[in-house]
């Protein structure tokens, strides 16, 4: 290129000075021959600025695509100041980039779903939240109406009626629940923000049925109670009235004891730490415990078979909490097996090296599909009868806990008309030799 400017320069000037010495008739005229060299000269020059404005802009409209041209004079200092003003706006772009890279990471790093919505209500851009929250497509459904996509009548009103002071919660159709929040930003865009409540709007329910539930449970013995106050406080009772009466509101008072005593249990149980590994306690003297307080609520109206050998196991946890669980087995056996029934608590070394303790009874059984259900809060399979024998419908529910707090777990197994069977199965950590 050098090579080429030089070449263009020396040409002009020879064209200046010898093209005036052969032009006949002119050689002589010394002013002429100066004006025609200089008039040469300005065009060589002229041609040569074209020519390199021409190299300069064919790279202007490249830059990134094409090498600088290489120029002399002030061209090469203008190239050399464009080509830093590109590089500084290159770096500029590309720091930006990286900025953009990272925001658009970080929202998609939100366990919540965001979503840009430009003024005509097109999807601008979505996090893969959003996406699955929607049901969307994180790129094909770009640039599409939300609502051709999203048709759900209450957050199509939610979302045209302009007013987003309060969240809107939305069910979804595979069951779960979303909390959409929107937000004017820019110029009529808007900013959709969700979240999956559905845990939390179980949870709602779940304490909202409990409370109902305990109020319930609670208020029918209070009733009761209120009722023989009133007749005590205004018939003149006989002596035997009076004590039928009194015995009466014992049971009433005992049965809110018991239900207040399964609530502190299972409070206790879900507020405190998971039981200890290593406090390891003799199951044979829990065993014989065990038995002789299911013999003594039984009082002689059932056959007992207990395990014939002593164990010589020792069990890791909290003894207290074994104690309940298999008590609570047992007195459900108890109290639901008609008198002459058999009940036996038996025990199996797992493969696993971990241990089963079954409390099994013939029984009137429990048809299969209330098994699933058995051990939430307050189901009961027969509330009359439940209620009748003192029950509180918490029992399985806080069994349940102390085995998976240990990490067990329960196992029920039933059938109507033949008996039901109830087992601990223990962990193998948490089972050793005495
Ligand atoms: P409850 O205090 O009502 O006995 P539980 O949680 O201990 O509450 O038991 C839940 C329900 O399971 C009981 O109401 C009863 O219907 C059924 N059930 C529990 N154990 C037995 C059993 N051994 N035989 C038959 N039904 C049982």
């Amino acid at each position: 290129m050098r090579g080429l400017q030089a070449g263009l320069a020396l040409l002009i000037l020879a064209l200046a000075v010898l093209l005036p010495l052969h032009l006949p008739g002119v050689a002589d005229s010394a002013w002429l021959s100066t004006s025609l060299a200089a008039a040469i000269t300005a065009l060589g020059w002229g041609l040569l600025g074209t020519w390199r404005v021409r190299a300069l802009l064919a790279w202007l409209r490249q830059p990134r695509e094409r090498a600088a041209p290489v120029l002399g004079g002030a061209f090469a200092e203008l190239i050399y100041r464009i080509e830093r003003l590109l590089d500084g706006a290159r770096r500029d772009a590309e720091r930006e980039r990286l900025r953009l890279q990272n925001f658009l990471s970080a929202i998609e790093a939100s366990p919540n779903g965001v979503l840009l919505l430009d003024a005509n209500e097109q999807i601008v851009w979505l996090n893969s939240q959003a996406a699955d929250h929607f049901g969307l497509h994180p790129e094909r459904d770009l640039m599409q109406r939300i609502t051709n996509l999203v048709r759900h009548p209450d957050f199509v009103r939610y979302l045209q009626s302009n007013q987003y002071q309060q969240m809107l919660t939305v069910p979804l159709h595979d069951g779960r629940s979303l909390a959409l929040t929107l937000r004017h930003y820019g110029e009529g865009a808007r900013l959709l923000l969700s979240q999956d409540v559905s845990e939390r709007e179980r949870t709602e329910a779940m304490r909202r049925d409990f409370v109902a539930n305990v109020s319930h449970e609670i208020r029918t013995p209070l009733a009761a109670l209120t009722g023989f106050v009133e007749t005590m406080a205004t018939l003149p009772l006989q002596e035997g009235e009076r004590a039928r009466v009194l015995e009466l509101m014992r049971q009433q008072s005992q049965r809110m004891q018991s239900l207040v005593d399964d609530l502190l249990t299972l409070a206790r149980l879900e507020g405190s730490p998971r039981p200890p590994a290593d406090a390891w306690w003799s199951l044979d003297d829990l065993l014989d415990l065990v038995q002789a307080e299911a013999q003594g609520l039984s009082a002689g109206r059932h056959e007992f078979v207990w395990p014939q050998a002593r164990t010589g196991l020792a069990l890791a946890g909290v003894d207290s909490e074994v104690h309940s669980a298999l008590t609570n087995l047992l007195s459900n056996a108890v109290r639901y097996t008609p008198p002459q029934g058999c009940i036996s608590l038996s025990l199996e070394r797992l493969e696993d090296g971990g241990l089963q303790l079954s409390v099994q009874d013939n029984g009137p059984g429990i048809a299969a599909e209330h098994l699933p259900r058995l051990t939430e809060r307050f189901y009961r399979v027969d509330g009359s009868r439940s209620r009748a024998t003192g029950g509180t419908g918490l029992g399985l529910s806080i069994v349940k806990h102390i085995c998976q707090r240990h990490g067990g777990q329960l196992r029920i197994e039933s059938e109507v008309g033949r008996g039901s069977r109830f087992s601990l199965c223990w962990p193998a950590n948490r089972v050793r030799s005495a």
